[in-house]
């Protein structure tokens, strides 16, 4: 299983060289590039499109029917939430901030046919806020319009909860479609060498290799950015709630980090990140609590990442966003990556979403493609050091509270 994803990861960067060198190849012909590669890049994105309605529909209910669990857990639930929230809301604005203070672009405009976009013209602040709201079912989920789908699947899942034992059916019914969403996600991901290949082709053949000049940059202010994330939050965290020194709280997770970066995947990193945090004081039954639904639902990395990479698009097409848009991307970015599960690859599927959302063209996807797994492997450990931080801060408080009540 592993050397599985280790050699998809190997066949999506030779994808990546391959189509530098075809599209260098093809700098003096690039219409034959235009015509006849470029579609298959651009089945790739329709395919991306296509399951990411379903992914975001069934993921957002279930994770809404799970509350009804989180009630049960009570106190520790909603300390759960809200940790997970706030850090997710700090997390992608901290990577606008960086994104457009370290000017992610570098100030690099595409030029030719391959990848040309035309800007919509932004609506205003109000229109955007009536529009969150969908006039009817089946519109949004044809259209991906993604805000109008989110409040539609909250919507369900809350009209599961409140239909209890009638709505179970339904419920079992999401749960599954659900795991089924997963795996077509992961054959639309195994698609990812092609696609990333035939997308590079003619966007290497009209605008010369200068454009992967921008990539390197895009990484280092990504990286920059969850470095910053993990030392001042999660050291914030876990000086004032748990009262654990920044240093002995990275040195407890150093294994699970480890584990996290080399297998992008935060579901995998599980297992090993329980035993950190338990050896790092926090309780049995919180661990298994918190660190599983962080697994699932407290993405941090993987938001920072969706909020660089959507500026770094709009920049790199000569988009200006709105303050309004970055507000949104806020937004939909925490939702993204509440719905990006813990495998490798997803949240840049889920990054069509946040792009989707501002209006942001989706062939942008193309150029952070290539590099996909170096930040995944960034991402994934912020991912789970996040989860950790939140379970050793409640953990703490917990103990806080039952010390309490002992007195
Ligand atoms: N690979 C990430 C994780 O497992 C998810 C993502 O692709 O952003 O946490």
């Amino acid at each position: 299983m592993k050397t599985k994803k280790v050699s998809l990861a190997v066949w999506i960067f030779a994808g990546m060289i391959l189509g530098i060198l075809v599209g260098i190849a093809f700098q003096k012909n690039p219409a034959f590039a235009v015509n006849y590669i470029k579609p298959f890049g651009t089945i790739f994105l329709n395919l991306i499109k296509t399951i990411v309605v379903p992914v975001v529909f069934c993921s957002i209910i279930s994770g809404v029917m799970s509350m009804k669990d989180i009630k049960k857990v009570g106190t520790v639930g909603v300390k759960t939430v809200v940790f997970y929230t706030v850090t997710t809301c700090i997390a992608v604005t901290l990577g606008l901030v960086f994104a457009n203070v370290l000017n992610a672009g570098g100030g690099f405009k595409l030029t030719g046919e391959a990848l040309a976009y035309e800007a919509k013209e932004a609506p205003s602040f109000m229109e955007t806020f009536v529009n969150i709201f969908p006039s009817n079912f089946i519109q949004p989920l044809a259209n991906a319009t993604m805000l109008q789908v989110i409040v539609i699947s909250l919507l369900f899942g809350f009209g599961v909860i409140s239909a209890g034992e009638k709505g179970q059916p339904f419920a079992n019914f999401i749960d599954s479609a659900t795991e089924v969403c997963i795996k077509v996600m992961e054959i639309v991901i195994r698609l990812s060498p092609i696609g990333v290949f035939a997308l590079l082709v003619p966007v290497i053949a009209e605008n010369g290799i200068d454009i992967l000049m921008p990539l390197l940059r895009l990484i280092i202010v990504i990286y920059i950015t969850y470095i910053v994330h993990m030392v001042v939050v999660y050291s914030f965290a876990a000086k004032s709630m748990a009262r654990l020194s920044p240093l002995k709280f990275f040195k407890g997770m150093a294994p699970a980090m480890t584990m996290a970066f080399s297998s992008a995947s935060s579901v995998g990193a599980l297992p090993l990140n329980i035993e950190c945090c338990e050896k790092l004081g926090a309780r049995k039954e919180i661990t298994s609590f918190v660190l599983p639904l962080g697994a699932t639902i407290n993405m941090d990395g993987t938001a920072i990442y969706q909020g660089i990479c959507a500026v770094f698009i709009a920049q790199v097409f000569g988009i200006d966003l709105t303050i309004g848009q970055q507000v949104t991307i806020v937004l939909t970015a925490t939702l993204a990556s509440i719905g990006t599960a813990g495998v490798p690859g997803s949240g840049m599927i889920m990054l069509s979403m946040v792009l989707q959302s501002v209006g942001l063209p989706i062939e942008g996807i193309a150029l952070v493609a290539g590099i996909d797994r170096i930040l995944d492997m960034g991402r994934t450990t912020v991912n789970i050091t996040g989860d950790a931080a939140c379970t050793v801060c409640v953990s703490a408080m917990e103990d806080k509270r039952a010390a309490g009540k002992v007195n």
